[in-house]
C-alpha cells in the first residue's frame, strides 16, 4: 500500500537550483544541429604533450587513486607556475590542492570555509556556478551590481554590501560573462576592505591566460598581506582545451588548506590520475610562448565574433579577457531574453545564453551570451549566420 510522507521529498533548496540555462540551450542546439556559442566547451587543440602523456599514463598504469592532493610532480609543477606567472609563492607539499576542475576547488573550499547563513559576495554579472554552490550550501549571496557594459565597481554598494555575517568576496578575473578584467587598483580596493572587515578572497582565475589588448592578469593572493585570506581557484580545463578531463587546483595558505582537501577528498577523492600527469607535462613542457599564443589567437576570435555582432545590429561589450561576449541584442524578438535566445537559434542556428542566466534579478534581458572559445571554421560559420540574419 502506498503511504503519504512528507519525507520522501526534495531538500528545501532544490526548486532553487535550476539546471543550467547554459546547458539547456545546450541540448536544445544539438537537437537542430546549430553552432553552439552557449557553453565554454572550448573545442579548440590540445597541446601534445599533454594528450601524449596522459595516454601514456594509461599504458602504463597510472589509473588509480592518487595522493588526495595531487600527484607531486603537478603540485610541484603548480608551485613553479604560481611563483612564475602570478607572483605567488606557496609550498607544493601543503599549500596547493589538484582539485576535479575549478568547480570542485570552489565547492571544497566553501565547505571547508562557511556555515550555514553566513554571507558572501559577488559581484554581478556573476558565474551561475559560484551564486549556486552557496546556495547550495546555504550560504546566502550577496550581489554586487557591476555598471553595465563598462563593468566597473560601485565601491560604496561594496562596502555596503558587507554585514556583520559577511565571510568572503568572490572575484573572478577575467570575468565570466562580461570579460572584465580587474585592475590592480580595484584589487588594492577589495583587499584593503578585506582586511578591514576580515573578510577572505576567494579568486576564480580560470581564465588567466585570456588577455586581450595588453591587460594584465593580477591575482590578489600577491598583493601585501593579503596571502593568508585569499584562496586562488585556477585550472586547465580551458588553457589547455580540456574541459572534460576534470583537472583544476586551488592554493591556499596552509591553515585552511588541509579542510579543503578532505572535503574535496569527500566527494571526489583525487582528480583522475592519467589526467593529472597530462596536465603535468603541459605546466613542465610548454613554454611561455604558448601561453601568448594564446592569448594572441583568442584575440582574433573575439575581433571575429564582435564585428560580426556589431555587423547584425547587436551592441557587444567587447571584452578585455576570458572568452565571452555579452551583446545588446534588443533588436531579436522576444519578451525576455530567454525567448530572443531560442529565437535567435531558430533563425541563424546560434546558440547563445540569455543574459539574465547572469544577474540575480530583472537584469540582462536585453543581452545574450555568446562563447568564442571555437575552432576559426565553427566561429565563423556562427559569423556568417549572424550576419544574414541582419538582412531578415
Ligand atoms: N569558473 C568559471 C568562471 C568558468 O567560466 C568555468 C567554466 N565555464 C569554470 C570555472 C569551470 O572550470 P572547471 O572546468 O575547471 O571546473
Amino acid at each position: 500500500m502506498r503511504t503519504v510522507t512528507e519525507k520522501l521529498r526534495l531538500s528545501e533548496i532544490s526548486p532553487r537550483i535550476m539546471q543550467s540555462e547554459i546547458r539547456s540551450m545546450t541540448v536544445e542546439c544539438d537537437r537542430i544541429g546549430g553552432v553552439n556559442l552557449a557553453q565554454g566547451v572550448c573545442d579548440t587543440e590540445v597541446p601534445s604533450p599533454v594528450v601524449e602523456n596522459a595516454i601514456k599514463a594509461i599504458h602504463d598504469g597510472h589509473n588509480i587513486y592518487t595522493r588526495m592532493d595531487g600527484l607531486t610532480p603537478l603540485r610541484e609543477a603548480i608551485a613553479r607556475k604560481m611563483a612564475h606567472y602570478n607572483g605567488i609563492h606557496v609550498d607544493p607539499d601543503s599549500e596547493v590542492l589538484v582539485t576535479s576542475g575549478a568547480t570542485a576547488g570552489l565547492y571544497a573550499a566553501c565547505l571547508a570555509l562557511f556555515d550555514p547563513g553566513d554571507e558572501v559576495i559577488l559581484f554581478e554579472p556573476f558565474y551561475g556556478y559560484h551564486l549556486n554552490t552557496l546556495l547550495s550550501l546555504r550560504v546566502q549571496p550577496r550581489a554586487v551590481p557591476l555598471a553595465m557594459h563598462t563593468w566597473e565597481i560601485d565601491f560604496d554598494a561594496l562596502s555596503a554590501a558587507i554585514t556583520p555575517r559577511t565571510r568572503a568576496i568572490i572575484v573572478n578575473s577575467p570575468s565570466n560573462p562580461c570579460g572584465k578584467v580587474f585592475s590592480r587598483a580595484e584589487f588594492e580596493k577589495i583587499a584593503a576592505l578585506s582586511e578591514e572587515h576580515d573578510l577572505f578572497i576567494l579568486t576564480d582565475e580560470i581564465y588567466e591566460y585570456f588577455l586581450f589588448d595588453g591587460t594584465e592578469h593580477i591575482s590578489p593572493a600577491s598583493l601585501p598581506g593579503m596571502a593568508e585570506r585569499t584562496i586562488t581557484i585556477s585550472g586547465l580545463s580551458k588553457t589547455f582545451s580540456i574541459t572534460g578531463w576534470r583537472i583544476g587546483y586551488l592554493t591556499a595558505d596552509k591553515r585552511w588548506l588541509g579542510s579543503i582537501a578532505y572535503f574535496h577528498d569527500l566527494a571526489y577523492v583525487c582528480a583522475p590520475s592519467p589526467f593529472q600527469y597530462g596536465s603535468a607535462a603541459g605546466l613542465i613542457e610548454l613554454p611561455d610562448s604558448f601561453y601568448k599564443q594564446l592569448a594572441t589567437d583568442y584575440q582574433a576570435k573575439r575581433d571575429m565574433l564582435c564585428a560580426a555582432l556589431q555587423d547584425c545590429g547587436f551592441t557587444p561589450s567587447i571584452p578585455q579577457g576570458a572568452y565571452y561576449v555579452l551583446a545588446n541584442v534588443s533588436a531579436v524578438p522576444g519578451a525576455t531574453a530567454r525567448e530572443k535566445a531560442r529565437n535567435l537559434l531558430a533563425q541563424t542556428g546560434v546558440a547563445a545564453v540569455a543574459g539574465t542566466a547572469f544577474f540575480s534579478e530583472e537584469r540582462g534581458e536585453d543581452l545574450l551570451r555568446f562563447c568564442f572559445a571555437k575552432r576559426d571554421e565553427d566561429l565563423q560559420r556562427a559569423c556568417d549566420a549572424l550576419r544574414s540574419y541582419r538582412g531578415k
